[in-house]
């Protein structure tokens, strides 16, 4: 597996993070380093206090002998992720192994700046009050990072555009007015963010190459190769959501006829089983996935046909991206996936084969829960990159400070 950074004390305090609680020898045979580089890269993050070595358990590679195993010192660690919708406001506490231990979401009445700022704050507020219960008053020391995602373009805490928000150039983390004792949070793309929960966290354990993509709201997409993240000057803008799609017929917002927009996202979807059955129906049914999902169930073919070209689309859709990505591993995620268990979205499994040459390996479809929950944990996933990021570089630089006498 490729490491997770280029650099050998950042790769090793990822790979404990990720990994541990992990013996040395297994660490070092991961990471392809020298049992005696191991243990020299290890020691200033255990005398930083970032790593400990207290726990004892089995080596994979040492025949099966206890050994002292490696891991994050300081399991309070705790930060806190918030994602943005159109509607509501999703938020998570989660420990330094992006592990939910508080989730909660708040609505939004409205998404004008003000409104959503002051959610936000609550939101955070109530997150680092959760992180503490029995002490509030030293909640806040215990917080080490805030993450905050939106669907949009972001930079350096402003939203610069969000289509969805309906936002330009909003500087979002200056207007939360957090108190001073918290951490800066860290604004992040919402795609961007939850590829990178997959990276650290997800698929990246297993697999150094794969696509990430979620259907919902919007079309999104990122791209990991080598165990790190595509980035791009036009990243946040959706590259792929006007991508045109091979016998889809839908329109989109820009008039795009057949593009992914218009047959992929959760309004278009909906609408197209409403256009079928305008014709005969006296309501504007189905308003929701769940109910597209039941009335297809109850027989109605309109709501059928929906879910069957919907699998269709997205089956073209994700081989388009990954075959142009070049990988054959994809994550679906958002809204929209739970409705890959419907019977009706069979046509999804029949056809994501459809267009690959014979010695081509096929693709392997990861399905996660679509849950906003997720997009939250991305966004805290972002925070503690950038916690590790500068407790190594703190930690690391203070021992080339102060150089250890050598050890036997
Ligand atoms: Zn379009």
């Amino acid at each position: 597996m490729p490491r997770l950074f280029d650099d050998s004390a950042m790769a090793v305090a990822a790979h404990i993070l990720t990994a541990g609680p992990i013996s040395r020898a297994d660490a070092a045979r991961d990471l392809h380093f020298s049992p005696a580089s191991l243990t020299r890269l290890v020691r200033p993050l255990i005398d930083g206090g970032l790593v400990g070595d207290r726990a004892v358990g089995a080596s994979l590679t040492g025949m099966g002998r206890p050994t002292r195993l490696l891991e994050f010192a300081d399991r309070d660690h705790r930060f806190v992720g918030v994602n943005i919708t159109k509607t509501r406001v999703h938020a998570v506490v989660v420990d330094c192994r992006a592990t939910v231990t508080n989730s909660f979401d708040m609505p939004l009445a409205d998404t004008g700046t003000r409104t959503v700022s002051s959610v936000v704050r609550q939101a955070i507020l109530r997150c680092v009050r959760e992180c503490s219960p029995t002490d509030p008053a030293r909640a806040a020391s215990g917080v080490r990072g805030i993450g905050i995602s939106l669907g949009g373009t972001v930079r350096e805490g402003t939203a610069i555009r969000s289509r969805f928000l309906g936002w330009s150039e909003v500087p979002l983390v200056a207007l939360l007015d957090l108190p001073s004792e918290l951490p800066t949070p860290l604004l992040v793309n919402d795609v961007e963010a939850l590829t990178e929960l997959e990276r650290w966290f997800g698929l990246g354990g297993e697999s150094g190459n794969f696509v990430l993509a979620t259907v919902g709201a919007g079309i999104g997409h990122g791209v990991v190769h080598g165990r790190r993240s595509v980035t791009s000057p036009v990243s946040g803008y959706g590259m792929t959501s006007h991508l045109p799609l091979l016998g889809v017929s839908g329109m989109c917002q820009y008039g795009h006829q057949g593009c992914a927009d218009g047959a992929l996202t959760t309004a278009s979807v909906l609408a197209r089983a409403r256009m079928g059955r305008s014709n005969i129906a006296l309501d504007a049914r189905p308003s929701t996935l769940d109910e597209l999902v039941e009335m297809a169930d109850g027989g109605d073919v309109a709501c059928q046909r929906t879910i069957e070209g919907f699998g269709a689309a997205l089956a073209v859709y994700v081989q388009v991206v990954c075959n142009s990505a070049m990988v054959t591993d994809v994550v679906l995620d958002g809204e929209l996936v739970t409705l890959l268990d419907s019977v009706w979205a069979r046509t999804f499994r029949q056809q994501i084969g459809d267009f690959r040459g014979p010695h081509l390996p096929p693709l392997d479809v990861h399905l996660r829960s679509g849950r906003f929950e997720r997009w939250a944990q991305a966004a805290a996933t972002t925070a503690i990159i950038q916690w590790l990021t500068h407790g190594v570089e703190e930690t690391v630089g203070a021992s080339h400070e102060h150089p250890l006498p050598a050890q036997p």
